[in-house]
């Protein structure tokens, strides 16, 4: 989600989006005391590699926390690519990436898609991203694609270039009956329907489609619409056993989602939200707020 869609309420800062820009440089983490003022987005983004030898944990909150002892997931597996390898996010706890290889295989094994595209994850030590991305920051959450992997291993170029399939009718009112296909509504199914997974976000008219035909199905509680997301899912898991330093986010309230609550998302004024000029811009989240384990991971080797 972006940054500037933001509506008020304490979840809004649970939030997603696409988008890519590469940090500027890459940097060694430093022994140096981190900055506790300047955007934490630059500090986070700056660091090429994870801390060696750590226990991997996800830190803090979705949207305000890092992550020890990442992994890296493979470009290329049996049933999974990722794309946009200069960005460097595709790290994550033991849990995400056993949760991809899941679900990707699951996908596979069912005859839905051959494999399966992965967006964005975590930077290596998680952290707020230097693009519109509020969340990510724990290694918990990942952007997965609405398109299957090509047949083919993707060259660098081809993981560069790549663009997902958008689901949605240029209105917003509806999906594309062309594009959101039956294998589409499966591979939600599968990827919502297992255990590891807090919530998804998908575009609203993603939802509304998804309500016509699995409306009352236990996993479209965790399926809710947020703006954007209408070529990917953004997929949060549950802070895995045992992380006891992983805050979790809010119970979902209870019921399909399928209500009255979904038409707020159809008003003119959400679909098209006018720019508030007096709005003040959140101010960017810094070390001095993050939890202290973040700033030691900063000057981790
Ligand atoms: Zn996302």
């Amino acid at each position: 989600m972006k940054a500037s869609r933001l509506v008020a309420g304490a979840f809004t800062a649970a939030a997603l989006a696409s988008a890519a820009s590469r940090p500027a440089a890459a940097a060694q983490a430093s022994t140096a005391a981190p900055s506790l003022t300047k955007p934490a987005k630059f500090l986070f983004a700056a660091v090429p590699k994870p801390d060696a030898g750590s226990v991997s944990a996800p830190i803090g909150r979705y949207w305000n926390g890092c992550m020890s002892g990442a992994v890296h997931m493979p470009g290329a597996g049996p049933s999974w690519q990722t794309v946009r390898p200069d960005a460097n996010r595709e790290w994550g706890t033991p849990f995400l990436l056993s949760y991809l290889r899941r679900i990707s295989a699951k996908a596979q094994a069912a005859g839905v898609w051959r494999g399966i595209i992965i967006g964005d994850m975590s930077q290596p030590r998680g952290g707020p991203l230097p693009s519109s991305h509020v969340s990510h920051q724990v290694g918990l959450e990942a952007d997965v694609w609405f398109r299957p992997m090509p047949d083919h291993v993707m060259t660098h170029a081809e993981r560069d270039t790549i663009y997902s399939t958008v689901m949605t009718l240029p209105s917003g009112l509806d999906v594309d009956p062309k594009t959101f296909t039956q294998d589409v509504v499966d591979f939600i199914r599968i990827s919502a329907d297992d255990p590891a997974v807090d919530r998804m976000f998908v575009n609203p008219a993603i939802k509304k489609a998804l309500c016509r035909v699995a409306k009352g199905a236990p996993w479209m509680t965790k399926v809710r619409p947020y703006w954007g997301h209408r070529s990917h899912y953004h997929v949060r898991l549950v802070c895995p056993p045992g992380a006891k330093s992983c805050v979790p986010q809010e119970a979902m309230p209870p019921g399909d989602g399928c209500d009255k609550s979904l038409n707020w998302w159809f008003t003119p004024a959400v679909l098209h939200p006018k720019p508030n000029p007096k709005a003040k811009p959140r101010p960017p989240l810094t070390l001095a707020g993050m939890p202290a384990a973040c700033r030691a991971e900063l000057t981790k080797p």
